[in-house]
């Protein structure tokens, strides 16, 4: 039993074993010479045939399951199988040097595996886990028992890999995925935003201790604390399946917890609202009793496929998610590309630095088709909830009053056509930039609210990678230049007459709370796994400032700056 300690970036405890997404392990696929090549090159073809059955049962199950757009990574494997180069190398293997075919399927997936991943595009280096994928089927096909070399995702898998990647994670098979491990990665990295909105734990940032992580493995993954436990011992198992069924029921607890408005000691109502990334989290947000949601990242929609989403697929994604949520508000932000290398469709590079480049509202004021697109679907979704639309990386008025008119000019297309679109639309400023901040008076007036994003707020005026965990200790969301910050943006909201929300990740942080009720923010929103937490904080806090709280945050005479 061996165990690694990283970074706890999903809470939740699986009981798995290890589905390591690399290829590796030449010594285990079997190498051996066929009298004949003909028989053999049969063979391969039969397996073929089984694995394009096994991939469509996947995507059926699948759909049935998830969204369209994420089954759809199983029509992309089925493609794969039948992809000339990638068939054609096989064959060519055996049919030159009569190499038995699994060692022919190995040496393909070898080959394309280093292509893809010495390629500079992000995202295309990323497709070298679906010629994994594809291999594994195919591997499985050919002898079951080759399982044990190269896994395919069966039930029970802990996926471990190197980077973890937002689209690992919107790709991941949910039914069979129970945790996700990784080399990299720091807790406010998008891919563990997302892990935690579709509640599966995880543990990021292992670093070299990753190496000791095995393919096939049994493994214990504690997402609260960060605790990996390989080949874990009888007694630990029992104490971890324990604790497993403790969080089970905790949360179930935790599913309404008290639902109704929830009260500070003092009586301020508090909106508690949930952050999804995929209209398929809406379920979890209502189990949460979650007043609304607070932020709808929408980038997954157009991390999940290989062309720009329509508008038709934008709008029945929208339109889910607002009729589920009834009469709820739902901020829904336009696209942010941030982390996630730029696709390919845009035509574009991410720049040297994406964090701080051609992202965001910079990016859709520039492409207006694409914009345009997107407001319209979500106009047209308008009547079927309550819509709010929130505008990412805002640096100044004019970047508002311009998407205001892009919305204006997709309203007037629609309504020209005689398609309804709701007539008051809230809209918002994420504030997450410090300039945003600091000018956030001149920004009220055209905006409804301000929802702030504490994340990039937090890296950009603390010079701090989100995603660096060499940094991660100067990266402080408690740090009084944020609090600081933080309250100059509800002061000049309040004095504007807007209201304000929390939508970063420190919005679930308990030590945070009582600062940001006592300077008057109306709205906290968070995971939707964390929502009864925090409805029980709350309620056991005071909306006043007692006992100079504030000052004490603002000037970090506390114990946590
Ligand atoms: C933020 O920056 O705080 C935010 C909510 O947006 P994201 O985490 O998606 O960058
Ligand atoms: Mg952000």
């Amino acid at each position: 039993m061996k165990v690694l300690q990283g970074i706890p970036a999903s809470g939740g405890i699986a009981i798995g074993s290890v589905s390591k997404q690399e290829l590796e392990l030449q010594e285990k696929i079997p190498h051996y010479t066929v009298p004949d090549a003909q028989k053999e090159l049969e063979r391969l073809q039969q397996a073929c045939g089984k694995a394009r059955e096994f991939l469509e049962d996947f995507y059926l199950r699948s759909l049935k399951l998830v969204e369209e757009k994420n089954s759809m990574i199983f029509q992309i494997h089925i493609a794969m199988l039948e992809d000339e180069e990638y068939l054609g190398e096989i064959q060519t293997e055996i049919a030159n040097n009569h190499t038995n075919a699994e060692y022919a399927v190995y040496l393909a997936a070898k080959k394309f595996y280093g292509l893809f991943s010495s390629l500079d595009d992000a995202y295309m280096r990323a497709r070298c886990m679906d010629v994994v994928d594809v291999s594994n089927q195919l591997l499985y096909c050919l002898d079951p028992l080759l399982n044990a070399a190269l896994k395919p995702l069966r039930s029970g898998a802990v996926v471990a890999v190197s980077d973890l990647m937002p689209s690992h994670v919107v790709q991941a098979d949910r039914r069979h995925t129970l945790a996700f491990l990784s080399r990299t990665g720091t807790k406010d990295s998008h891919a563990s935003i997302l892990l935690r909105d579709a509640g599966i734990p995880a543990v990021v940032g292992l670093g070299d201790e990753f190496l000791k992580i095995e393919n096939g493995i049994p493994v214990i993954v504690d997402g609260f604390t960060g605790d990996v436990i390989l080949e874990p011992e009888e007694d630990v198992c029992a104490e971890y399946w324990e604790k497993l069924q403790d969080s089970r029921i905790n949360s179930g607890k935790g599913y309404g917890f008290g639902k109704g408005p929830t009260l500070t000691k003092d009586g301020k109502r508090v909106l508690v609202c949930a952050n999804i990334s995929n209209p398929s989290d809406v379920d979890a947000v209502l189990r949460s009793g979650a007043d609304g949601i607070g932020l709808f990242r929408t980038e997954y929609l157009y991390m999940s496929s290989n062309t720009e989403p329509s508008e038709e697929q934008q709008f029945q994604a929208y339109r889910s998610v607002l009729e589920k949520m009834k009469d709820q508000r739902v901020i829904v932000r336009t696209l942010d590309l941030g982390e996630e290398p730029v696709r390919p469709y845009f035509n574009m590079e991410p720049g040297t630095n994406p964090a701080m480049g051609y992202r965001a509202i910079r990016f859709s004021l520039d492409r207006s088709d694409l914009f345009l697109t997107q407001l319209r679907a979500l106009l047209r979704a308008s009547v079927y909830g309550k819509l709010a639309i929130m505008f990412p990386i805002v640096t100044s008025p004019e970047e508002i009053i311009r998407a205001r008119q892009f919305v204006e000019r997709a309203r007037e297309e629609l309504v020209e056509k005689g398609v309804p679109v709701a007539d008051k639309i809230e809209m918002g400023v994420l504030i997450e930039t410090p300039a945003a901040a600091i000018v956030s008076d001149l920004l009220a007036p055209y905006v409804d609210f301000f929802s702030i994003g504490t994340n990039d707020l937090t890296q950009y005026i603390l010079a701090a990678d989100r995603k660096n965990p060499y940094i991660s200790h100067i990266y402080n969301p408690r740090h009084p230049a944020v609090l600081r910050m933080i309250k100059i943006t509800v002061e000049n909201a309040h004095r504007a007459g807007i209201w304000t929300a929390v939508c970063g990740e420190s919005a679930s942080d308990p030590i945070l709370t009582s600062f940001y009720l006592s300077i008057g923010v109306e709205q906290l929103s968070v995971a939707p796994s964390a929502v009864w937490k925090l409805r029980h904080t709350i309620r056991s806090s005071s909306a006043q400032d007692t006992d100079g709280l504030v000052e004490n945050f603002l000037s970090g005479k506390n114990e946590l700056f």
